[in-house]
């Protein structure tokens, strides 16, 4: 992907996620993970190369919940699901199943201004399984949590996986996230982003938030650290 003012954002990647794959890509800050995720979704056309995906199925986490302030959780969450004309019976059931899984149920009346960051994300999150999309596109969504609140976000997004058991593709900068959600980590380079690794992480789910504190887990974490930090230890 060259932009038009030559800034040449990723080069040569190739992957593919397969249903039931949940693939984190990590790297660092402008190696292009957002261009990538944007490409996938279809926001971006690429200069070159090819991209395969079901664009009217999927779903998309922003960096950003993006919920409507003037709309309570409810209503956001089955914001999707009225575009999409589903009638309304079925949209309310699909958002309270939707609001049950990710953990904010009893908030379905509140306006987003009256929830943390946290409560936000998982709104955000609800109204995108609505449409129980087969695809899922993550841009850094619990970025700016802090850290207890993006460990709980982390255990609910693999259950989450687990439960719907769709194509996952992840982006972050955390190292830990990575290993603790995902099916596979890819690994890129500084700009033009390249893969320079991928590791298969091996763990069972559902993972338990103490599998954190596994040596096993420290083992992998450092493997990608000293990969994202050019292979010097
Ligand atoms: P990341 O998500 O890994 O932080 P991005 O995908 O946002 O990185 O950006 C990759 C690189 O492409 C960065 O150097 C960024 O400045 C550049 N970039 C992103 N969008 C544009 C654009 N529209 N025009 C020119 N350069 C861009």
């Amino acid at each position: 992907m060259v932009f038009p003012d030559g800034t040449e954002a990723v080069r040569d990647v190739s992957f593919r996620v397969d249903r039931d794959e949940f693939v984190t890509i990590v790297g660092p800050s402008g190696c292009g993970k957002s261009t990538l995720l944007k490409i996938a979704s279809g926001l971006l056309d690429p200069t070159s190369g090819h991209v395969a995906i079901d664009r009217d199925h999927v779903g998309y986490v922003f960096q950003d919940a993006t919920l409507l302030p003037w709309r309570t959780v409810r209503q956001n969450v089955e914001l999707l699901a009225e575009l999409r004309d589903v009638p309304r019976a079925e949209r309310r059931r699909r958002a309270q199943e939707a609001i049950d899984l990710v953990g904010i149920s009893g908030f379905e009346d509140h306006y987003p201004k009256s929830l943390s960051g946290g409560m936000r994300m998982r709104a955000s999150l609800a109204r995108s399984l609505t449409l129980k999309p087969p695809v899922f596109l993550f841009d850094e969504p619990f970025g700016a949590v802090d850290e207890i609140t993006r460990e709980h976000l982390n255990d609910q997004t693999q259950l989450l996986f687990r439960a719907e058991r769709f194509a996952g593709l992840f982006i972050t900068h955390s190292i830990g996230e990575a290993v603790f959600m995902s099916t596979r980590v890819i690994v890129m380079s500084a700009r033009p982003g390249r893969v320079v690794a991928e590791f298969e992480i091996p763990f069972d789910y559902p993972r338990p938030a103490e599998l954190r504190f596994d040596p096993a887990f420290a083992t992998l974490s450092g493997e990608i650290s000293r990969e994202l930090r050019g292979g010097h230890r």
